[in-house]
Parts: structure tokens; C-alpha cells; sequence
């Protein structure tokens, strides 16, 4: 299990630009580029520019709320560029015990395939 340290991650080096990523979308507030490591033939993560303290969503206070739903919208727009908009799913793994491994609010944008309930 991967700690929050509160620590810069490795997203931040892929804003930078430092590392290279495939980009699917970008504004001033969003950076969405695909995964690694995908769990689907479409498997991208939307992440803030601006961590602003979310290492994880259990960090989340009403001054995120903008930024919070800027995610959720730029989901939406990732899910209608890759064409899955007739099936994704949206996924934010918040801690060691679901899983997280780097400490930068992501929302993972799934889809191309069958999905299954319940994830486990
Ligand atoms: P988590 O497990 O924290 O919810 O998800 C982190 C995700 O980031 C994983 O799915 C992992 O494959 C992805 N990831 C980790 N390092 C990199 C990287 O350097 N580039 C990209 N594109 N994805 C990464």
C-alpha cells in the first residue's frame, strides 16, 4: 500500500511536461492523458492541474467544489472523444485500502469493453 506523504508525484512531472504522456484533453484547470497501465481499451486519468491539497478525494472541502465538478465535465468530454459515451465508467480510487498509488486527485475514464458489477 502506497502512503499519502503529501509528497510531488509523478503527475506533476507529466503537467510539467517533463515526462511525456498521451494527451486526450487539456484546458487551464484539467490535464486528461491515458494510463500506463490500461484496465480497458479506453483507460484514461483526469487530473487537476493544481493538486490544491487533494491528494486523495478524502481531502475534498466545499473550496473544491468547482474544481470537483470541472472533473466530473472533463470525464464527459474524454468518455464523447473516445467514442464511449454509450458505456464508461468513472472511478476514483481514494486511499491505500481502494488501492491508490499516487497521491494526485485522478479520475479514471473506463470504458471499450463489458464492464462488470461489483468491481471488487
Ligand atoms: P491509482 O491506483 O492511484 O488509482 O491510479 C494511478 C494510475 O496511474 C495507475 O492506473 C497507473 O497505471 C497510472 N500511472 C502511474 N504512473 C504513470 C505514468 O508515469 N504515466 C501514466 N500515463 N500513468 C501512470
Amino acid at each position: 500500500a502506497v502512503a499519502d506523504t503529501g509528497a510531488p508525484t509523478i503527475f506533476d512531472k507529466i503537467i510539467a511536461k517533463e515526462i511525456p504522456s498521451t494527451i486526450v484533453y487539456e484546458d487551464e484547470k484539467v490535464l486528461a492523458f491515458r494510463d500506463i497501465s490500461p484496465q480497458a481499451p479506453v483507460h484514461v486519468l483526469v487530473i487537476p492541474k493544481l493538486r490544491d491539497g487533494l491528494t486523495h478525494l478524502g481531502k475534498a472541502e466545499e473550496k473544491h467544489s468547482e474544481i470537483l465538478g470541472w472533473l466530473l465535465y472533463a470525464a464527459k468530454v474524454v468518455a464523447e472523444k473516445e467514442g464511449i459515451l454509450d458505456g464508461f465508467r468513472v472511478v476514483i480510487n481514494s486511499g491505500p485500502t481502494a488501492c491508490q498509488s499516487v497521491y494526485h486527485l485522478h479520475l479514471h475514464v473506463l470504458g471499450g469493453r463489458q464492464m462488470k458489477w461489483p468491481p471488487g
